[in-house]
């Protein structure tokens, strides 16, 4: 349920409303538009629908969201989230912002390497995992504290902002302390308890697709994270599992353009783990920025075929550049700008 708020409206009046909502144990969630000021109501439905909020001063209309997800949806908020990651990078504005890096943190040189190489290309955001979740407990797991350690090396030295994955709670603090946004993978979209976590924190978090969930269920899970009252969250589709095998997954692109007009948060696409092979990266990325994505998440490795994880489906520098040169074109096609 929203509350679309007078324009003029007296702080008495907000602060009735809000106490009113407080009394009902429901949340509010108040967003604060260039026009109005609108507050999101969240709890019990039952309680929700026996209150006739009409009748309170100060409010103009109740709109009822018909939809399961409330607070990710685009009836709650219309205009985009545009979710600052500090450096002044945003995502969900007019730039397309490209995130690149190696699947995983190995070495200092290496993601030295890796984030001078891209950053020198026009990546944004440097990614890099330290926590990895791995099919087989044989494979390599990431250099975990020890890659959190590089990545905030890499960040002081490069200077570019890191995402990195958290695959608990209990990781959730200490990947916060070195990333600029805190990535939730697909293999974790339903743990609900590290969504409520993230939830109670103010880092950007980025929800990846799970590989079996529906776009509804990804909203569902962003919704776990903005009710608990964290507001900048970024979704990312990275592909989906189907009957395909020439593929790792089946990058979704229709997901884009959907979740862009259902959510008002910003979607990222990963072509790397949406395809898996290192040769269909760039033309699924020219795709998804044509799509409308707000950001792509490509995997880069200074010597791909000595990458400990997803070797095959990572660029060389030089494939990356590439990558830059076209997708700034389409970028620039769909009216968006790669900077
Ligand atoms: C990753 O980005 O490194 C990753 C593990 O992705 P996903 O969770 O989408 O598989
Ligand atoms: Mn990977």
């Amino acid at each position: 349920m929203i509350l679309v708020l007078r324009k003029n409206i007296s702080e008495k009046e907000f602060d009735a409303i809000i106490k009113r909502i407080e009394e009902l144990k429901l949340k509010p969630h108040i967003s604060r538009g260039e026009e109005r000021t609108i507050v999101g109501i969240v709890g019990d439905s039952r309680t929700k629908e026996l209150e006739h909020w009409e009748e309170l001063p100060g409010v103009e209309e109740v709109i009822r969201i018909l939809k399961p997800f409330k607070l990710a949806s685009r009836e709650f908020k219309k205009e985009n989230s545009v979710i600052e990651i500090g450096n002044g990078v945003r995502i969900g504005g007019n730039e397309v912002i490209v995130i690149a890096g190696p699947c995983s943190v190995e070495s200092e040189e290496q993601i030295l390497t890796a984030a001078r190489e891209v950053k020198k290309r026009g990546a944004k955001i440097l990614r890099g995992g330290a926590f990895k979740p791995r099919t087989s407990p044989y494979s390599f797991q990431g250099l975990k504290e020890k890659g959190l350690e590089l990545l905030k090396l890499a960040k002081k030295e490069i200077g570019l902002p890191v995402i990195t994955e958290a695959l608990s709670i209990a990781q959730l603090e200490k990947v916060a302390e070195v990333a600029d946004i805190i990535q939730i993978g697909a293999r974790n979209m339903q743990n609900f308890a590290l969504l409520e976590t993230a939830g109670k924190m103010k880092k950007p978090v980025m929800l990846k697709r799970g590989m079996m969930a529906t776009m509804e269920e990804l909203l569902m899970s962003a919704e776990y994270v903005l009710s608990n009252g964290n507001p900048n969250v970024i979704l990312c589709e990275r592909g989906i599992r189907t009957f395909e095998k020439y593929t790792r997954n089946t990058l979704d692109i229709s997901a884009i353009p959907m979740l862009k007009s259902l959510s008002h948060l910003p979607v990222v696409s990963d072509p790397s783990h949406g395809t898996g092979k290192r040769n269909l990266v760039i033309p699924v990325s020219l795709a998804s920025v044509a799509a409308g994505a707000d950001g792509l998440m490509v995997e880069v490795h200074p010597e791909p075929e000595k990458a400990l994880s997803d070797g095959a489906q990572s660029l060389t520098p030089e494939m990356f550049g590439d990558l830059m040169e076209r997708v700034r074109k389409v970028a620039k096609a769909v009216g968006r700008e790669i900077t």
